[in-house]
């Protein structure tokens, strides 16, 4: 779960963390009324708040000189979309803004706490070459990365800390600050199953002090019940609302580009089926589990899901009953039909625990249910009822 720049920073400062001074406001009075209160005669900074990087090139970030140039800009921002490199066309929501002091930049680094799946432990990544993001740094300077990975059953050293300092390139202070700097962003990832921390620019100041100017955290799904405080952070606005729509009912759903909506059991069944469709010649509008034991209401949750989405032309719904029972499902799929309302081509193919009663419900529903025996005959006919429809458009 991702979650706003500004919460970023607000945890990242409980923790110890140097952040600038700011105040978030959600309309353009608000912002100018933030500027003033924020004290000085500006600059400030008036940044978009959407879950993604990249404001800056796309022109959510703005440097303004006056509390009018803040209101002025707020007011062409807020109610927008942002489109940034991160985003999809349909980019980001402009609901909130972050006002800040504006810092005076010496030098930009980067610095990102990741988990690094390979050693199964928390991995700081940094660079001396802040602002970009860290896939064109990989590309266009990647010696100027430095890595340490960190073991957990000490925690980030000290000496592990100011080593990496040096390798950056830092001297004197900046060293001290950077080890306290590192430590509290290690704790803080630590402390709240977090996923990845950037920081991006880390900046060092006209003066000499480390401060984030930017901040960005996502945490762990899974231990969101054991942190709550994180959890009540979520922003659905600013989540693909297929997906906000699947987490809500507690269903495992990814959305894809393409026109074949896929109700499937079990994660591996459903990667198959997609492969299937792919191979027939189609293309998956997502990826669905719908779990075990799924009852009819669930099933009927995920047409709803799946739906949801416009481009979806046909439905494919594959199922491996074991711990499910196909009668169940077939009654979902029918309960569908009457409570979703479904005006395009279904295609289900049902196996495993209680299939006659199943296939018997289907048959005898009277509704036009294409089925299939096995998965690849299932994909076949899917692909073949999309591009029927397709053809009749
Ligand atoms: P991102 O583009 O979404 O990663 O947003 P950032 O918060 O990283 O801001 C983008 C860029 O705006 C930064 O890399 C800085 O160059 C610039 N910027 C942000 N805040 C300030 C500031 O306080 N002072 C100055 N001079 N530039 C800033
Ligand atoms: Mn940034």
């Amino acid at each position: 779960m991702d979650i706003h720049e500004h919460q970023a920073k607000d945890i990242l400062k409980g923790f110890g963390v140097p952040v600038p001074k700011g105040f978030v406001a959600y309309s353009p009075e608000q912002a100018a009324y933030c500027a003033r209160a924020l004290g000085g005669a500006g600059p400030w900074v008036v940044k978009a708040q959407v879950h993604s990087g990249g404001r800056g090139e796309a022109g959510g970030v703005k440097l303004c000189k006056t509390d009018a140039e803040v209101m002025d800009y707020a007011a062409s921002l807020l109610g927008t979309r942002l489109v940034t490199k991160q985003t999809d066309a349909q980019g980001k929501g402009v609901y909130r803004l972050y006002v800040e002091e504006a810092s005076d930049i010496a030098q930009e680094l980067y610095l990102g706490f990741v988990l690094d799946r390979k050693s199964e432990r928390i991995m700081i990544v940094a660079s001396g070459h802040g602002g970009m993001e860290i896939e064109d740094l990989a590309h266009e300077d990647p010696d100027s990365l430095v890595r340490s990975v960190i073991d957990p059953a000490v925690g980030l050293r000290e000496y592990q800390a100011r080593d990496l300092g040096f390798r950056l390139g830092l001297t004197g202070p900046q060293v001290t600050q950077f080890v306290t700097f590192l430590q509290a962003c290690y704790r803080a990832y630590r402390d709240l199953d977090a996923m990845m921390v950037e920081i991006n620019p880390l900046v060092i100041t006209g003066k000499g002090d480390l401060v984030a100017l930017d901040a960005k955290m996502s945490f762990d799904t899974n231990a969101l019940y054991r942190r709550p405080q994180v959890a009540a952070l979520r922003d659905p606005g600013q989540e693909d609302p297929r997906e906000a729509m699947a987490a809500d009912n507690g269903l495992a759903y990814v959305g894809l580009d393409g026109d074949i909506g896929c109700i499937i059991n079990g994660a591996g069944l459903a990667m198959a089926s997609m492969d299937m469709i792919q191979l027939a010649g189609g293309q998956p509008a997502n990826f669905l589990d719908i779990g075990g034991g799924a009852s009819p209401e669930r099933v009927c949750q995920a047409f709803r899901t799946v739906l949801s989405d416009r481009n979806v032309s046909v439905i494919l719904v594959n199922i491996f009953a074991g711990i499910n029972r196909c009668d169940w499902i077939a009654k979902g799929v029918i309960r569908a039909y009457t409570d979703v309302g479904i005006e395009i081509p279904v295609v289900v193919r049902l196996s495993g625990t209680n299939v006659e009663e199943g296939r018997k419900i289907i048959r005898e529903s009277g509704l036009p249910i294409i089925s299939a025996d096995t998965l690849a005959e299932a994909a076949d006919r899917a692909v073949a009822a999309a591009s029927q429809k397709i053809a009749a458009e």
